[in-house]
């Protein structure tokens, strides 16, 4: 029997509804059909397959190349009451038997295997079970073409075949076009669905800072962190040297952090990553190595240090930011510097034309004039019809005016000083500064010394960068960056060609639109109660020796903060709080929160109270669920809520008889005990868990 996909979602995930697609996704795979799963990271992705897993008699194989992974995987679907394991090299032979013994025996719904077990046990146990669902996850694994190529991968289409009735389900967040019809070829999943969800990441802010010297951009970042206390972060650098460096730099300023690169050994950098997921270090300062096996949905900002390499890269490391959805920010600094030496490299590398291609495209985005977000996603072939407003350009949008006089002038400066001096000199040079290369060069006899006095230093160089963009420009780095006119710039020279320029950003103008973090949205009381819980989430997830967010994450959290449940009903109610971890850790955190609340000022009215009053109002359950802006499930359990205390709610309307009387049959041949869980089974889990504890409410309110 097909049980209740949306009951699962919200009794053992926690989760009201269900994210784009992932519906969508899950029934074709009920239907036995492939599908291959598109969505960035943080998307949503295992729900697509953990939901079938559930629904199905039989277990689900779950392929991953991450076995780093793997076994936080596994707790946080335990930690939800699922029976799922991990099959990889990093267990020893006595837990692999284990492992094998409860697959067999049918009592797990999902394993997860790495590919090269995966090969080397296809044609032993794994042939025994009754499969009935495998995943592959980071798929784009199996593209050469890729950036992440796994041979053992190229085996899979071999096990596709072997079970050819079995629904497949591919899933990654990078794959382009071209790769997407190699994965699918590679995969044998000629009949797969494509789904591809948007890969905007609406809570993440994009800042570009460009041209920052460093003991500025130190203290920027300083700075930036200094406002968000407390909060988890990743800095990555170009170089293992700089992540020392800029590591060692903040340690001294008394923050949280460590470095992290391949420089490392194994244990060192397990031990670092460790300490980051639990939250014992605030801010890692990384090279790229760092991130492909993190899954942690706390980390509120990520800060580039140099240029990277591509967008597809940028865009995979800011993604890193904000998993739980909450507003997280990133700021990436870049150089010329940086970019030069990038085309220093490809020029060495294979594959240089691509390489140098995506580097362009690179600089680009980070001199770019309109919403970042737009370039971006356009990209990756995703067109937005209206800027973000949640990018620097976005806040500040660039005032452009008739360039052309301004524009005139530092190309004659150019032209007078023969073409053999640097950005810096120019400047000088059209200032009309007094300085000693300028005596000895005596360009305080040119006819351009001093015509752009009333331009400020800084300003000048944003325009002479805009100037090199526009193409009008050479900055010849092989010549000690000697600026060089193009043949457009002679035109502009001449006449022939008008330019506009933009209005350059002051750094005080920024300042201005430069909010607090946005993530402090939630209120000073919430706020002590937030770091009380998160006190509680740690001492649990110390004892259980798992990561913290497994139990809870942020967001949820948060939602304590603000909702203040004390009671089961609206503990559960909490997005992110399925039925297992409400028995579980639902009572340690309600006393938290009722301490909390008992010595608390009196303040605002109860969320179960604001539901009531607009129900006295005459609202129905989904107007109040639209007003409010909360789920439909939410006010269910706030009315039973309130008709427990005794309040004028008719809650008799709100289930069917159908569902009552099921309920009250359970009830009884469960010996009238007010257990939910064995009631909720007895109903083969179609039936959620708020509707049964409105039926047993009204059962034993109306005998
Ligand atoms: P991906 O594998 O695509 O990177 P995950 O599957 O890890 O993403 O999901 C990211 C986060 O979103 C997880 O914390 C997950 O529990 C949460 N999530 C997934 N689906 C929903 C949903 N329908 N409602 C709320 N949260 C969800
Ligand atoms: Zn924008």
């Amino acid at each position: 029997m097909k049980k209740q996909t949306h009951t699962i979602l919200k009794n053992v995930f926690g989760y009201d509804n269900f994210r784009p697609l992932q519906e969508e996704i899950i029934n074709r795979t009920l239907e036995g059909k492939d599908s291959f799963v598109l969505m960035p990271t943080g998307g949503g992705k295992s729900i697509c397959f953990q939901i079938p897993a559930l629904v199905f008699d039989g277990i689900t194989i779950v392929i991953s190349p991450l076995i780093s992974l793997m076994k936080d995987q596994v707790q946080a679907l335990k930690s939800n009451g699922i029976k799922a394991d991990f099959f990889n090299s990093s267990i020893s032979p006595q837990e692999e038997n284990e492992v094998i013994n409860k697959a067999m025996n049918g009592e797990l719904q999902l394993l997860y295997l790495s590919p090269e077990k995966l090969i080397s046990v296809s044609n032993t146990w794994l042939k025994e079970l009754n499969i009935k669902l495998v995943a592959i996850d980071e798929a784009h694994c199996v593209s050469m073409w890729g950036h992440d190529f796994r041979p053992e991968y190229t085996q899979l289409k071999i096990f596709r075949n072997s079970i050819p009735d079995v629904p497949f389900m591919a899933l990654t967040a990078t794959a382009d076009k071209s790769a997407r019809i190699d994965i699918q070829e590679q995969l044998g999943l000629s009949n797969s669905k494509l789904f591809i969800s948007s890969f905007d990441r609406k809570n993440l802010s994009i800042d570009v800072r460009g041209q920052v010297q460093k003991k500025k951009k130190l203290q920027e970042i300083i700075n930036f962190i200094k406002r968000r206390k407390n909060e988890s972060g990743i800095i990555y650098c170009l170089s293992r040297k700089n992540t020392e460096e800029v590591a060692s730099y903040l340690k001294e300023e008394g923050h949280s952090v460590a470095f992290y690169h391949a420089g490392m050994n194994h244990e060192e950098r397990e031990n670092t990553q460790t300490d980051f997921i639990n939250d014992d270090t605030k801010i890692i300062v990384a090279t790229i190595a760092f991130g492909m096996g993190i899954d942690k949905s706390n980390v509120r900002f990520v800060i580039h240090y140099n240029l990277p390499k591509n967008l597809e890269g940028y865009y995979q490391e800011i993604g890193r930011a904000g998993r739980d959805g909450l507003p997280s920010e990133t700021i990436l600094y870049y150089n010329m510097r940086d970019f030069v030496l990038y085309s220093q490299f490809a020029n060495d590398g294979a594959n240089s034309g691509m390489q140098k291609e995506k580097l362009n495209r690179m600089l680009q985005f980070t001199e770019a004039k309109s919403c970042r977000r737009k370039i971006l996603l356009s990209y990756f072939g995703e067109h937005l019809t209206e800027n973000c407003g949640n990018c620097d350009v976005c806040e500040n949008p660039p005032k452009d005016f008739e360039g052309t006089i301004l524009t005139q002038k530092a190309l004659s400066g150019i032209a007078r000083m023969k073409e053999q001096d640097g950005i810096t000199m120019l400047i000088n040079v059209l200032r009309g500064s007094n300085n000693a290369d300028i005596h000895e060069k005596q360009y305080f006899n040119l006819k351009t010394y001093g015509i752009g006095k009333d331009v400020s230093f800084f300003d000048w160089r944003d325009y002479i960068i805009q100037m090199a963009n526009q193409g009008l420009i050479e900055i010849m780095y092989s010549e000690n960056s000697a600026l060089k006119i193009s043949p457009i710039g002679w035109q502009v020279l001449k006449g022939e060609k008008k330019i506009r320029l933009t209005t350059p950003i002051s750094a005080k103008d920024k300042k201005k639109t430069q909010k607090v973090a946005k993530t402090t949205t939630i209120d000073e009381a919430d706020k002590d109660l937030f770091t009380e819980l998160k006190k509680i989430r740690l001492s649990i997830a110390k004892e259980e020796s798992m990561p913290a967010y497994i139990i809870f994450n942020d967001k949820t959290l948060k939602l304590m903060a603000s909702e203040l449940p004390t009671t089961e009903n609206e503990f559960l109610a909490i997005s992110g709080v399925g039925m297992n971890k409400m028995e579980k850790y639902g009572e340690e955190f309600m006393n938290v929160i009722r301490k909390f609340k008992n010595i608390a000022k009196p303040r605002k009215i109860t969320t179960t109270q604001k539901t009531y009053n607009l129900y006295k109002e005459g609202l129905n359950p989904t107007e109040i669920a639209e007003e409010r802006n909360l789920s439909i499930t939410t006010i269910y359990s706030h009315l039973s809520q309130l008709y427990l205390e005794g309040k004028e709610v008719y809650l008799e309307k709100l289930v069917t008889k159908k569902v009552l009387d099921n309920v009250r049959i359970a009830f009884n041949e469960l010996e009238r005990k007010v257990e939910l869980k064995p009631i909720y089974e007895k109903l083969n889990e179609e039936v959620s868990y708020g509707e049964i504890r409105l039926s047993v409410t009204l059962i034993l309110k109306n005998e």
